[in-house]
């Protein structure tokens, strides 16, 4: 394995211990039964990894952002896929920075113990896509509720959280002044609100990521699950979202990272035409190309968390970052797939699903066009596109 030597290794260490406890045999059967990988998620809240973001005083390890993404690496780069439990991680945030002091004195040290699973967060609907701000979901306040009523799809890990953060608009778009404006954040209970006016129909998909269409009709929710104040619901999503990707960008490091130690060990065993395939440049370069542009990511990726860590501005990086892993990922993907040859299709070998795994990336949570339109608009002060 490629050696990481950085501070972070008693961290990497002990990640990797818990993982190697997971064989790539483990990982495999439940991609095939299209399971979810209970033991190792619970394995992880045991040890304490997926609070690492929970601050001290609600029970959590209070480590920053870029303690949090080695321990996403390091996931991913045991075999594991951090896609089945990273929610827990990040979707705090959203609770820690605009919940009250009540809802994060009765919810945080319970998602940090594990006792609650706050795995969820529904914001992408079918007819709107990434234009979030034409959401359809509405939320009208009667009384001391919000009754809900909409839908939303690609929701994952819903069937293995008790909670979820949901993006609804309070007040219709006509109506409001900027398109940004009017929308709220809910926690919805959802143990309470499945069957209560919420339905859940699993998506089955290319990776094994539990993932679900949701129908809210007329779905009552306590007003006092309102996170922060009615309407800025979108500016709080934003919020959350640079440790997202930057979490994000760090489990596509870790992946490009297995993918590359992968191929070398079986670049320099498999013997065809009396030497190593490894010996021929044609398959050294590419490979090469994919772990230069491997740690070239992981730079922008630690530059994003250094940023978030002293709470500067870091919206660029972490959208750079995000989208330099994610090719570098899927490069170094493809190149392993290429030099397994045919046996990188069997799936005792295990590139086919990690293959898999790491090009959806690509397309979510964000997709890599919608981030270049960032930098070209933001960034780059090109006129807005849409
Ligand atoms: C497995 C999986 C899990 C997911 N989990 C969640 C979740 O838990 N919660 C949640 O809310 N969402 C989730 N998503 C949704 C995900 O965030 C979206 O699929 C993603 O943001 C892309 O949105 P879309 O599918 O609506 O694509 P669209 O918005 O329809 O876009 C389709 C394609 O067109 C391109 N495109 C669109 N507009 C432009 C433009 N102006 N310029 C250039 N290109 C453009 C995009 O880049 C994209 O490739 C998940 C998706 C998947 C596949």
């Amino acid at each position: 394995m490629l050696t990481t030597n950085d501070q972070y290794q008693e961290i990497r260490d002990a990640v990797r211990d818990l993982c190697g406890q997971f064989s790539s045999e483990y990982f495999r059967r439940i991609d095939e039964e299209r399971g979810y990988p209970e033991e190792f998620v619970n394995a992880l809240t045991k040890a304490g990894w997926l609070a690492a973001l929970v601050p001290q005083e609600y029970g959590g390890s209070g480590l920053g952002l870029t303690e949090a993404s080695v321990i996403m690496e390091e996931i991913n780069r045991s075999g594991g896929n951090s896609g089945a439990c990273h929610g827990q991680m990040y979707n705090m945030g959203t609770l820690l920075r605009h919940g009250s002091p009540e809802q994060k004195r009765q919810y945080l040290p319970k998602i940090a113990s594990g006792e609650l699973r706050l795995q969820s967060m529904g914001v992408t609907e079918p007819t709107t896509g990434t234009d979030t701000t034409k959401i359809k979901t509405t939320a009208v306040k009667k009384g001391d509720r919000y009754v809900v009523n909409g839908q939303k799809v690609w929701i994952s890990r819903v069937q293995h959280s008790d909670l979820m953060i949901l993006l609804a608009r309070t007040t219709p778009l006509d109506e409001v002044k900027r398109k940004s404006e009017g929308m709220s954040i809910f926690l919805v209970d959802l143990k309470q609100a499945i069957g209560n006016g919420l339905s859940v129909r699993p998506i089955p998909n290319m990776v094994n990521h539990e993932t679900n269409e949701l129908f809210f009709e007329s779905l009552e929710i306590p007003a006092e699950n309102l996170i922060g104040e009615e309407g800025k619901g979108f500016k709080y999503i934003l919020d959350g979202l640079n440790a997202e990707r930057t979490l994000i960008a760090a489990e596509c490091i870790g992946d490009g990272y297995w993918f590359i130690d992968k191929v070398v060990k079986y670049a320099g065993e498999r013997v065809v035409f009396g030497r190593p395939i490894g010996q021929n440049q044609g398959v050294q370069f590419p490979i090469a190309r994919a772990f230069v542009n491997v740690e070239a990511a992981n730079l922008m990726r630690f530059k994003a968390c250094e940023l978030f860590d002293r709470h500067e501005p870091c919206g660029t990086q972490a959208n750079m970052a995000k989208l330099l892993a994610a090719d570098a990922s899927w490069e170094a993907a493809n190149a392993c797939l290429q030099f397994h040859g045919g046996f990188g299709f069997a799936n005792e070998y295990d590139v086919e699903r990690k293959f898999r795994e790491t090009r959806l990336y690509q397309v979510a949570p964000i997709s890599t066009n919608l981030i270049l339109s960032y930098v070209a608009e933001h960034v780059l002060g090109l006129p807005r596109s849409f």
